[in-house]
């Protein structure tokens, strides 16, 4: 096997990269919804991330799923962000729905497919941060209790205050968000 963030003979994660993921700090949102992430967007975590979402890498994806499990509260269902369409068929997975359906299988707990995005975005990632909009998302199903959302990047939070707001709106409480990353402010 190769470390899965430095490519050297080894275990998934090799004993030196292990020993630079740092853990994120926990974040509340201007709107109060309180965010969780496993680790800060740098070093062999970012990499860890891209060998997911950008090349597939399944072993990269059960880890990152792994590592959200200390941070679900107890009792609720899953609830993931999804992204546009066209990222989805660029990159062949969508990281959110695809690291909550992970959960849901190491947790036992319930993945409600409760979002759909809108199916074209403008791409955000080049854009500096107070030109983003967040995306519309679309409420398809109603969770039967309150909701942790899931996500694989925390950025500026403002998608997953617009998944909130959406699902509020239908009358559905979110608890908290859950995510593999968070970048710093
Ligand atoms: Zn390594």
């Amino acid at each position: 096997m190769l470390c899965l963030t430095c490519g050297k003979l080894g275990p998934d994660i090799c004993d030196f990269c292990r020993a630079n993921f740092n853990a994120a700090s926990d974040r509340l949102l201007d709107d109060g919804l309180l965010v969780r992430s496993a680790f800060r967007h740098e070093g062999p975590a970012r990499d860890l991330i891209h060998q997911y979402k950008y090349r597939g890498s399944d072993r990269a994806g059960w880890m990152l799923a792994r590592a959200l499990i200390p941070l679900l509260p107890e009792g609720h269902e899953l609830v993931a962000v999804p992204r546009a369409s066209w990222r989805h068929l660029r990159y062949g997975i969508d990281p959110a729905p695809d690291l909550a359906r992970r959960l849901g299988i190491l947790t036992g707990r319930t993945v409600v497919l409760a979002l759909a995005a809108p199916l074209m975005a403008h791409r955000q990632a080049g854009r500096k941060r107070s030109a983003r909009q967040p995306a519309v998302l679309r409420v398809t199903s109603r969770p039967r209790s309150s909701v942790v959302l899931v996500d694989d990047v925390l950025t500026t939070g403002s998608t997953l205050s617009g998944a909130r707001s959406a699902l509020q709106s239908f009358g559905i409480r979110v608890e908290s968000a859950i995510t593999a990353t968070a970048r710093g402010d």
